[in-house]
């Protein structure tokens, strides 16, 4: 049997991690395959990079890490032999703040120390017990099919807990993940878990009540999982990612690849064309790119398409990194960091103390601090010049971590289109680009615009894809002869 060819559009997490997924999974299935990787940029990675001076200063563009809850980055990780520069966060994290009325309220870990905080008033905190006599709401796990049943993350949190946890615990989580805000956010597409609590259990204490007993039953560590990066940052993976790909003959990895258009051919094989592009033809085409990237060269195969996808919003997002040194640093930053809620009417989203997240992000005796502006609910910032995000970091962040002079290093990146807001009516979209996909086979979607934001629902869906696309391909019937002889090489 010839090698089945597939090509990924988009090199990112989700791109990299589809393409040594399918390679893995050819193997087991003795599949024979040619894999091409289409990455517009000069390099693979996406989001996922690190950077890095001379002075020891180490920052991400992107993520600043993932959870090892998720068994698939783990396969990966393991895969790619990066177990020995695997780095834990340290244990402060757990010490996480909001901004609340001012001032920084540590966000209380254990019910004890719930009752005591000053983070709610008593009443919304009387409220939030309510939320055992809630019952659950009719519809439950129907968004994609009945999106009348959709409802946001704060219409959500109203309903069960109260406006206060809404407004003072929810809506910072949502910026924080998500640069998002969750009056616009579906719970169903957003936090899905939450919606299988409440419709399996009949509400939220009840389901941890549950679980908790569960777990207790199964000594099992729970589900949180830790923070955890590589010592040379998240750019390890991609890096050892790349490696393993450009080494394995049976794949080539195209950079500054700029891709115009994609036909099918009357056999239904796939073509690319643009500058830089192997053209194909191709039995089966991956699209890693984001959403609104895709939306542009999949309009010509399918109008309906195109233009589902291009009703993925965005969110727009600055990281503004600021250095200093510890002795300027009033506060001890011995904390993951801060998040502000939108009622505190502030131009940034959060802060992550990164030198006290991970070490080796900064050279002795200094502290690097992460800030986040912009986000669905701000995005006018994007507007500042670099040095007025600075400035207003600091007048942000000064009365906050007491922190005196300037600092020793400032550097602001931007993410005009930085995570895939899935709004409500998200899950009946997936479902109708999945009708859509189903019309033209060998096309399948993947990446952070659809099921997932995080760089663990990447690799998760990634190995899902890997294994359809193999599936798929390994009961196609063989190219004809004159579609073989148009191959480009
Ligand atoms: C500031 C920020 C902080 C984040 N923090 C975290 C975090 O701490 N933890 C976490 O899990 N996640 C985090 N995320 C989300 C994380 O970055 C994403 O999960 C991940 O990067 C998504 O990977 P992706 O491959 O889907 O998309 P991308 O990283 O966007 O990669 C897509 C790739 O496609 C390429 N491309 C675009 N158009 C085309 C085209 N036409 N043809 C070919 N290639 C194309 C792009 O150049 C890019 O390389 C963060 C995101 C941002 C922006």
């Amino acid at each position: 049997m010839p090698d089945r060819r597939v090509v990924i559009l988009g090199g990112g997490i989700a791109g990299l991690a589809t393409a040594l997924d399918l390679l893995h999974e050819a193997d087991q299935r003795g599949l024979g395959l040619d894999l091409t990787i289409l990455e517009r940029d000069s390099a693979c990675g996406g989001n996922l990079r690190t950077l890095r001076d001379d002075d020891g200063w180490q920052l991400e563009w992107g993520p600043n890490g993932f959870l090892d809850n998720e068994p698939a980055t783990l396969r990966l990780v393991d895969r790619l032999g990066l177990h020995d520069r695997l780095l834990r966060s340290s244990d402060v994290t757990r010490h996480r703040f909001l901004l609340v009325r001012g001032r920084l309220v540590e966000i209380p870990t254990s019910p004890g120390a719930f009752v005591r905080s000053p983070l709610l008033p008593l009443r919304a905190k009387l409220r939030m017990l309510g939320e055992l006599f809630i019952p659950a709401r009719k519809g439950l796990g129907l968004a994609a099919q009945r999106p009348e049943t959709d409802e946001t993350i704060y219409e959500f949190g109203c309903r069960r807990l109260g406006r206060e946890f809404a407004e003072v615990m929810l809506d910072p989580m949502v910026k924080g993940i998500f640069g998002g805000d969750a009056r616009q956010l579906s719970l169903a597409a957003a936090f899905p878990r939450m919606v299988e609590l409440e419709r399996d259990h009949g509400g939220l204490f009840r389901a941890m009540i549950a679980l908790a007993r569960k777990r207790k039953r199964k000594t099992d560590a729970g589900p949180s999982g830790v923070l955890h990066s590589f010592t040379g940052g998240m750019q390890d993976l991609i890096s050892a990612a790349t490696t393993a790909l450009e080494a394995d003959p049976r794949c080539r990895v195209i950079c500054s690849a700029r891709i115009e258009t994609i036909d099918r051919d009357a056999d239904g094989r796939w073509r690319i064309d643009g500058p830089n592009c192997a053209p194909g033809p191709y039995d089966a085409v991956i699209d890693a790119s984001p959403a609104h990237a895709a939306a542009v060269h999949l309009r010509g195969v399918d109008p309906d398409l195109g233009r589902l996808l291009g009703e993925i919003p965005f969110a727009p997002m600055a990281v503004i990194a600021l250095g200093f040194a510890q002795k300027r640093v009033g506060h001890d930053l011995q904390g993951f960091g801060l998040l502000v809620p939108t009622r505190e009417d502030r131009d940034l989203l959060g802060a992550l103390w990164t030198s006290s997240i991970f070490r080796g992000r900064a050279p002795e005796g200094m502290a690097l601090i992460r800030c986040m502006a912009g986000g669905a609910a701000n995005p006018q910032v994007m507007d500042l010049e670099d040095e007025d995000l600075v400035n207003l970091a600091l007048a942000e962040l000064r009365p906050l971590l007491g922190i005196k002079g300037a600092p020793a290093m400032a550097r602001v990146i931007r993410h005009p289109r930085a995570i895939a807001q899935y709004v409500v009516g998200h899950p009946a979209r997936l479902l109708a680009l999945a009708e859509r996909c189903a019309r033209l086979p060998g096309l399948h979607l993947t990446g952070s615009s659809y099921a997932g934001i995080s760089v663990n629902s990447c690799c998760k869906e990634a190995e899902a894809v890997a294994a359809r696309v193999v599936e798929e391909l390994a009961g196609l019937p063989l190219p004809s002869p004159s579609a073989a002889f148009k191959e480009d090489r």
